[in-house]
């Protein structure tokens, strides 16, 4: 069913990487720069990430000693340093989402690379060490994101949604490695609900949201894909919803064959196999095609 399945380590049967972007209030920043100060409910619901949630998650990967990716606005590991210092003493990967979740494809040019290097050194501030990855906030990924995180050093990309595996991105300055998930893995559609943020669903079980994710689980273990959920602190880790992730990963365990790696440690394994010639990628061509919009 996957045409390159990738060897993982000790003949695991899939990679595991739970990612969670911890974006607390900057997504109210982002969205009403002016009246955020007054949306104190909505600023509560998210601040009960880092404050409430990042400490239950942190207790989990440490109960089954696993490590894991949260992607910080560095606007937000500034204002919560301790979540981020909790974060990288548990030994986990802190890697870039921003500076207040500014979408890269609203920006100009030097707008975007400005953003970028600022975002990533101020991360770098907090965590102390440099960002390996970076997801773009809300997937914005522009058509020179490519190119900027190349320059910057970035060793990995997970905004894009373009394989079951991690594939490569060619570009006018080198590669950059992929590491994709899609939308069907994300929890704002189960769980997401905020007029201020002008995102309506009905939210669905604990129950309901895992059996989806599950099923993908499923199938990325019987193919030797890499499953990575997008969540959010404010999200997943309210009390009825961790409580179900907590007692899943148990479950991930027991049916064993399954790698839980950090996508830094993901990225290194691919980059190995690559150079060994135990894997080959899919390569991508950025940009995608012709530009169209002189005929459209
Ligand atoms: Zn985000």
């Amino acid at each position: 069913m996957i045409a390159n399945p990738v060897p993982w380590p000790n003949g695991a049967r899939c990679a595991v990487s739970f990612t969670f972007d911890m974006d607390a209030e900057s997504i109210l920043k982002i969205a009403h720069p002016k009246r955020a100060h007054s949306m104190v409910s909505t600023a509560s619901m998210l601040r009960y990430g880092p404050d409430v949630a990042v400490p239950r998650i942190l207790d989990s990967y440490r109960h089954y000693g696993i490590r894991q990716t949260f992607f910080v606005p560095a606007w937000c590991a500034e204002r919560y340093p301790y979540a981020v210092e909790a974060m990288i003493r548990d030994g986990h990967e802190v890697s870039a989402h921003g500076y207040v979740h500014e979408h890269p494809n609203e920006l100009s040019d030097d707008d975007e690379r400005r953003w970028l290097r600022r975002s990533l050194s101020a991360l770098q501030a907090i965590s102390g060490e440099p960002a390996a990855g970076w997801r773009a906030p809300l997937y914005n990924f522009s058509d020179r994101s490519a190119e900027l995180l190349l320059e910057a050093g970035i060793q990995y990309d997970a905004s894009l949604m373009g394989d079951d595996v991690p594939y490569l991105l060619h570009t006018s300055r080198g590669r950059l490695l992929e590491l994709p998930s899609h939308w069907a893995m994300d929890d704002w559609p189960p769980f997401m609900h905020s007029i201020d943020l002008d995102f309506q669903m009905p939210i669905q079980s604990p129950a309901a949201a895992w059996a989806t994710w599950w099923d993908e689980f499923e199938a990325m273990w019987d193919f030797g894909g890499h499953w990575v959920p997008v969540w959010h602190p404010f999200l997943s880790g309210r009390l009825a919803r961790w409580r179900m992730s907590h007692a899943m990963i148990g479950r991930m365990l027991d049916r064993g064959g399954v790698w839980f790696a950090t996508l830094r440690d993901v990225a290194a394994h691919v980059r190995g196999c690559i150079a060994d010639g135990s894997w080959t990628p899919r390569i991508e061509l950025r940009p995608h095609g012709p530009d169209t919009s002189d005929i459209l």
